[in-house]
């Protein structure tokens, strides 16, 4: 489902230092409190040691995301922010394999996904948002959009630069400047993203990053110098953020969990669906919030794409994630790997039955084999519960009606995909589905032009496209 180019040759591209500081007000500089190590996931090696912000080093960074807003950034016209906007995403086209080597090694994803997926999506962002720049000055959005202020902004390990590029390239478009508090386990691309912020001139603390671990997060959210939230996380967090919240005058867009049906109707090109059902739980290691975690299959297909489906898992290549044949990379830490398995143990106990491509696993570092649930009932907690690893539930329907039934009967509704010839049901399951995006004969494709995001407990809010814009601009609801 990617395209194939020539990979890295190895982590050479990448001048990785043994510690990092914080990134505020356009500079490095050491965090008042302790430090953190972040590790390869597919060997375990500590490959830095990262400084952990404490509350006044977030408040060095807030102020000076203030004084940037108030000062040059915030009176800037949009046709000049455009112009630092399309110079960093030049910049990051520039140091793509740096970027991706780096985002490969402290994530565990394949390279062939950060170098073709990940990387490329962040420069669209940038050219994409840079181009909204100057037309916001006299849109037909409202008069005058105003920015929000300073943007706090958490993000999660799964997609470390793409979150951070979805969150900030708007920020700054409208105006707004940023306090971005990456994830514990991946904070290094977005250090590097800060340099690349000083290769761009950007004014200083127009974006600050702070590293550290919840903590640090709830620090960003709770100041009272933040006008907006943004997370990216999982629901029980976002839930915690809406309570830190409620009763201030901050705005906020919370992207949470999910629990993807993908509906394969008998009428769908099956070997075409079968690709999408791999990308759909496969891609990132089913680190995804808008994985298709539950094929629903309809019963008269359901043998043989299930068939189809253990023949092509049984092709799948896991290990080095630095290898350009990988398909499979590390689960992201211990920790989730222990999530993964225990939830898969949950699924054997309640009577499922899991089925995984034989692969031989590396004696080092965090992994888990692709794997497919059969017998899956929605009374299943592996049908209810978000996995947020390779491992996918299978149930079936006779008729559509069971299918959205079944598709909506969940607490999520971030995604969706539908697999089918039939043009009418596509548009029938588009509106049945209560979910933020419904794809269509593909699954888990990211554009900047596309807004993304939840209903129900993923989230609310929309990241991407023109409704991204909202999100940062006075005049949007929330
Ligand atoms: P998480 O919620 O544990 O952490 C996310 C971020 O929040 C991290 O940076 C973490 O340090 C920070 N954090 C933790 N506690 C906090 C608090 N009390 N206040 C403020 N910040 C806090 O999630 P995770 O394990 O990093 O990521 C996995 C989850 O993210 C999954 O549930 C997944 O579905 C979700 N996700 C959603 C989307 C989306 O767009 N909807 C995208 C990617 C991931």
């Amino acid at each position: 489902p990617f395209e194939y180019a020539p990979a890295p040759e190895s982590t050479s591209v990448v001048d990785l230092r043994p510690s990092y500081g914080l990134f505020v007000d356009g500079d490095f500089r050491d965090g008042a409190g302790e430090s953190f190590k972040t590790v390869n996931p597919a060997t375990e090696e500590v490959l830095a040691e990262v400084a952990e912000a404490s509350e006044a080093d977030v408040d060095a960074a807030v102020a000076a995301a203030r004084r940037a807003f108030e000062g040059p950034w915030g009176r800037m016209p949009g046709r000049e922010r455009a112009k630092y906007l399309f110079r960093i995403a030049r910049i990051v086209q520039e140091r793509s394999r740096e970027l991706a080597v780096l985002e490969t090694l402290d994530n565990g994803k394949p390279i062939r996904e950060s170098r073709d997926v990940d990387v490329p999506t962040v420069a669209a962002h940038f050219f994409y948002y840079a181009g909204w720049a100057d037309k916001l000055d006299h849109a037909g959005l409202g008069t005058d959009p105003r920015p929000l202020g300073v943007a706090g902004q958490v993000i999660p390990w799964n997609f470390p630069l793409m979150m951070l590029a979805w969150k900030v390239a708007p920020a700054l478009a409208c105006g707004n400047t940023v306090v971005l508090k990456p994830a514990e386990t991946t904070p290094l691309t977005a250090l590097l993203f800060a340099e690349i912020c000083q290769q761009a001139d950007l004014p200083p603390g127009v974006v600050n990053v702070v590293t550290g671990a919840g903590a640090t997060g709830r620090a960003v959210v709770a100041h009272p110098g933040v006008d907006k939230v943004a997370f990216t996380g999982s629901t029980e967090v976002g839930k915690a953020i809406a309570r830190a919240i409620a009763g201030t005058p901050k705005r906020s867009t919370l992207e949470l969990g999910g629990k993807a049906a993908n509906v394969v109707f008998d009428d769908a090109p099956l070997d075409q669906a079968v690709e999408g059902i791999v990308t759909g739980i496969f891609f990132n290691q089913g680190h995804v919030c808008c994985a298709g975690s539950r094929l629903l299959v309809q019963e008269s297909v359901a043998d043989e794409v299930l068939t189809r489906l253990k023949e092509r898992m049984a092709t799948l290549r896991l290990g080095d994630p630095l290898d350009k044949n990988t398909d499979v990379g590390a689960i992201n830490s211990a920790e989730q790997l222990a999530r993964i398995r225990a939830l898969s143990e949950v699924g054997r106990e309640e009577g499922a039955e899991g089925w995984s491509a034989a692969c031989e696993l590396p004696e080092r570092g965090f992994w888990f084999p692709p794997t497919v649930f059969t017998g899956v009932t929605q009374a299943h907690r592996i049908a209810r519960e978000e996995i947020f690893g390779p491992v996918l539930s299978v149930l079936t329907f006779r008729t559509p009606a069971e299918a959205v039934e079944k598709a909506n009967n969940t607490p999520y509704g971030l995604s969706a995909g539908v697999w089918t010839e039939k043009g009418s049901r596509i548009l029938w399951m588009a509106q049945q589905l209560r979910a933020g995006v419904v794809w269509a004969n593909t699954f888990n494709k990211f554009d900047p032009t596309s807004p993304f995001g939840g209903y129900k407990e993923s989230g609310h809010g929309r990241e991407g496209g023109r409704h991204g814009l909202a999100a940062y601009l006075q005049e949007a609801q929330r």
